[in-house]
């Protein structure tokens, strides 16, 4: 097997082997741009080394140093030589993009006579030990693990001493003298001296990059982002440029379209005199990238020239890395790059239209998922215009988010597990608050640019973010916010505007959103290319139409006990629950019958002709019960009986097991006249709207069915209840009748079942409780340690298992067709709406998924996407 690649050797579909860096730095090299030449060391070269129990084989130290000897004799210069010496930057790069999650050093190969050369060579003695310095510090911090701030601390003091605010003040002298100070750090932390030997550097500096692959924040980004945990990284080892040669030299970061909003223009930042990380770090502030073509106009063009090369090559908005070295530019990073749900919808878009992609292939460049995030509530503009705005920083990462403010990532986290919601306040962030990021509603930071750590990573969560406020003063040791007005204190709410950049004091209201403009035209598209329905899951008028805006095509699943929950009938539902004798259910449940029968009109009205999805009644009585004595002596008067008569019976109706107790169809069989009631008001309801010129199409769904016969009895005594009464009124009305699938027995004897049923809707919900046996209600309490020790992939509740319950829908649904070729298939699960799963629907030959209002988008998208 073959380990390391020389640049020329890869290409950008090579990404498993070389890493998305890798596979790209090949690429760019093989169609001509300026990248300084390098070599990849292979992912499998990391696995290898884990393998291995830690050590790099003998083989692939022999193909490190042939690619080495290569890359010397290619640039006439020895790494450690003592004229002319190469130096070299060692760069993670996995196979997915993580930013900021995996280490870089850069200057490798310095040591104490190579500076020298260095600066001999270069005519620059002060950028020798500029680099000097640096790379002491990244190499201790990286390959060591000696803590950063020991190192910026001696900085900060000779800064102070000398009274220098930036660190391109710092002479040589001063350099010199850091180099020393380092060296001391690095001699006290790891009781020997620092590395001489430019070999020994490059193989810890490697060994250093495969270790990263498991460090606690690159765990948990891949958590976050679905990424494999053993992909493995690979290590890229580039040669150096430099953009800290002084002032015609500089390094920066672009997108090639706006990442925020997906508007078609240049987008980015430079530091002029600055090497690495220094523009991302947010150290000094960066100058917008326009500016550039006074400052070099030569770059600058050739720059440009470059952007639209590789926004053709890759079809794809490009996040660009490039640094200039006295006047010559270096590429020397491109990726596809991160971006808001907002600007991937227009920069989609705006492809098709200028011919890049086609509709298709802008369909599939849509994280489904991503989609959340333009369905949620934006700042209400009555209420923003009335709040203060206290400060205004960079709209880093679009969206509102109100909280409370805490000052370190972990203060969020104990924040979130209390229920609050916070915005994490901070100088700037760095890695390590990752996880106070994912359980922040919004991030604010001082410093920083708009590629800062902050920026780029709340966009690709989608998350608020507001950086750069150089309005405020960040005391995190105080926990406290100041500016020149207000101070806000730890636990006092702010509200954050992604869009404007925008503090508020307090809490500013929301307002929902709707489908317009190019989210609309991709929402078509996907129409066009689905064949799936969507349709939702909806208990009332205003859900249903809510659902319709956003494309739903159908009620996939009314839950009628929702209805009973309403104020002005839980009394009524509690009578009928407590009632001694059937003549005294049968008025309760008179009473009730005007009341479901208006729900169901209310519902046909919206859905106006578009199918509907009745389930009869499904929880255990209990949940109807009250428990507080006050509702249970209102009670006791109401129904004339005495206080510890209603509290026996509701002793009686408790169950040590009630979701697999006395609930769904079980109910029917022991108190039929419950779901006659609801048949009637169905039907009832249907006429109403019929009448109103409504076309009607109910489909009333039995829940909990396992056994054919049950639905049997309930269909018989539905169906003569309906039919009576269409007859009376002399009224046609198609409707149907059908089962939830949701017990495990159901699946299995589907055929049985088929036969007495117009369509199956499987209720994954029940159906993972009941075939991996974990109580929904009780599996918190658990199922994160499963997630977590990787003993499951992910929680069943939230992604379908489709190995096991997955098989239970794909026997059940072979069954049914086997029986009833033209039987409708739907689900109606929290699955409905989650991509994965819905592509599993799609393939088991379902006909519908259902989902709650806000996902119906998210489902279209993942529908078409499943055909695509
Ligand atoms: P990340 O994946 O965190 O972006 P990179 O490997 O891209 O890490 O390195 C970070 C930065 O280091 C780059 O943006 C670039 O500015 C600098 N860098 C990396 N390699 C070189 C090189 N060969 N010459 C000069 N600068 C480099
Ligand atoms: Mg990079
Ligand atoms: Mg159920």
């Amino acid at each position: 097997a073959k380990y390391v690649y020389s640049f020329e050797e890869g290409n950008k579909d090579m990404r498993y082997v070389l890493g998305g860096k890798g596979a790209n730095l090949a690429e760019m090299t093989n169609i001509g741009l300026p990248v300084p030449q390098g070599f990849t060391i292979s992912t499998d070269a990391c696995n290898d080394y884990y393998k291995n129990n830690e050590t790099i084989s003998d083989n692939i130290i022999n193909e490190i140093e042939e690619k080495l000897k290569e890359l010397q004799e290619k640039q006439g210069k020895t790494l450690g030589g003592e004229i002319n010496p190469l130096l070299l930057s060692v760069r993670s790069g996995a196979v997915f993009s993580m930013p900021g999650m995996m280490d870089t050093i850069l200057n490798l190969g310095l040591n104490d006579t190579s500076v020298v050369a260095l600066a001999n060579s270069t005519q620059n003695e002060r950028f020798a030990y500029d680099s000097y310095r640096r790379f002491i510090q990244m190499f201790s911090d990286v390959a060591m693990g000696i803590p950063k701030y020991k190192f910026e601390n001696a900085l900060d003091k000779i800064k102070e001493a000398k009274g220098y605010t930036l660190d391109t003040e710092l002479n040589v002298e001063d350099l010199k003298e850091l180099v020393k100070k380092y060296k001391e750090i690095y001699t006290k932390e790891i009781k020997s001296q620092f590395p001489q030997d430019p070999k020994e550097q490059l193989m810890l500096a490697i060994k250093a990059v495969f270790k990263s692959w498991n460090n606690p924040r690159a765990i948990v980004y891949r958590k976050l982002n679905d990424i494999p945990s053993d992909l493995g990284t690979a290590v890229n080892i580039q040669s150096m440029v430099f953009g800290n040669m002084g002032e015609t030299s500089g390094t920066g970061v672009a997108f090639t379209r706006n990442p925020s909003t997906g508007e078609n223009k240049i987008f980015g930042e430079f530091l002029m005199n600055a090497q690495g990380e220094d523009v991302v770090a947010g150290i000094r502030t960066p100058k917008d990238i326009s500016s550039l073509k006074e400052v070099m106009p030569k770059a600058y063009d050739e720059f440009m020239k470059i952007t639209s090369i590789l926004e053709n090559h890759y079809k794809d908005m490009q996040d660009i890395e490039f640094t200039i070295e006295n006047e010559k530019l270096y590429i020397l990073q491109t990726r596809n790059g991160k971006r808001t749900a907002g600007a991937s919808i227009n920069i989609a878009v705006d492809l098709v239209g200028e011919g890049i992609i086609n509709e298709k292939e802008a369909i599939m460049r849509i994280e489904p998922k991503q989609l959340d995030q333009l369905l949620h509530p934006r700042f209400e503009s009555k209420s923003l215009n009335e709040a203060t705005v206290i400060a205004k920083g960079l709209p880093a990462s679009p969206g509102a988010a109100c909280g409370k403010v805490y000052f370190n990532a972990e203060d969020v986290v104990d924040a979130k597990n209390r229920g609050e919601e916070s915005i994490l306040v901070r100088l700037e962030t760095s890695p390590e608050d990752i996880e106070g990021m994912v359980c922040a509603e919004g991030i604010l930071t001082a410093r920083g640019g708009m590629t800062s750590h902050a920026a780029v990573v709340a966009r690709g969560m989608g998350k608020c973010c507001v950086a750069g406020c150089s309005d405020i003063k960040v005391d995190e040791y105080n926990k406290e916010i100041r500016t020149e007005d207000v101070v806000i204190k730890e636990g006092e709410y702010i509200s954050l505007d992604g869009s404007s950049g925008c503090v508020y004091i307090g809490k500013v209201e929301k307002t929902e959103v709707s489908l317009t403009g190019n989210f609309e035209k991709l929402m078509n598209w996907a129409n066009k290319y689905k064949s799936l329905m969507v349709r939702t899951n909806a208990d009332n008028p205003r859900d249903a139409k809510a659902a319709i805006k956003f494309g739903a095509e159908g009620i996939g699943l009314c839950r009628t006990e929702h209805m009973f929950f309403d104020e002005d009938r839980i009394p009524a539902v509690r009578e009928m629950i407590l009632s001694k004798t059937l003549e005294q259910r049968l008025v309760a449940l008179e009473r009730l019958l005007p009341m479901q029968q208006k729900d169901f009109v209310d519902i046909f009205r919206v859905m106006d002709g578009k199918s509907v999805n009745i389930r009869l009644l499904d929880p255990p009585l209990h949940e109807f019960l009250p428990h507080d004595d006050e509702t249970i002596k209102s009670l006791s008067e109401s129904m004339k009986v005495s206080v510890s008569e209603i509290k026996r019976r509701i002793v009686d109706l408790d169950e040590f097991n009630p979701m697999l107790g006395h609930r769904g169809c079980r109910l029917a069989i022991t108190f039929p006249e419950i779901y006659i009631m609801q048949a009637k008001a169905i039907i009832n309801g249907a006429i109403e709207a019929t009448k109103e010129g409504i076309k009607v199409m109910p489909e009333i769904m039995i829940p909990l069915v396992g056994e054919a016969k049950e639905l049997k009895v309930i269909k018989e005594d539905i169906k003569e209840t309906i039919d009576n009464i269409l007859e009376k009124e002399n009224m046609k009305i198609d409707y149907t009748i059908g089962t939830m699938i949701e017990v495990p027995r159901a699946c299995l004897t589907a055929d049985e079942i088929a036969k007495e049923a117009d369509f199956f809707s499987f209720g994954t919900n029940d159906l993972t409780q009941m075939t991996f046996g974990y109580s929904r209600d009780d599996a918190g309490k658990f199922l994160g340690e499963y997630v977590n020790r990787e003993l499951l992939e992910k929680d069943p509740f939230e992604v379908l298992d489709q190995r096991g319950v997955g098989k239970l829908i794909e026997l059940g649904a072979k069954l049914g067709k086997s029986v009833k070729p033209n039987i409708k298939l739907g689900i109606c699960g929290e699955h409905g709406g989650e991509p994965s799963s819905i592509e599993f629907c799609y393939k088991a030959g379902l006909d519908y998924v259902s989902c709650s209002p806000y996902r119906v988008p998210i489902a279209r998208l993942s529908a078409a996407q499943a055909v695509i």
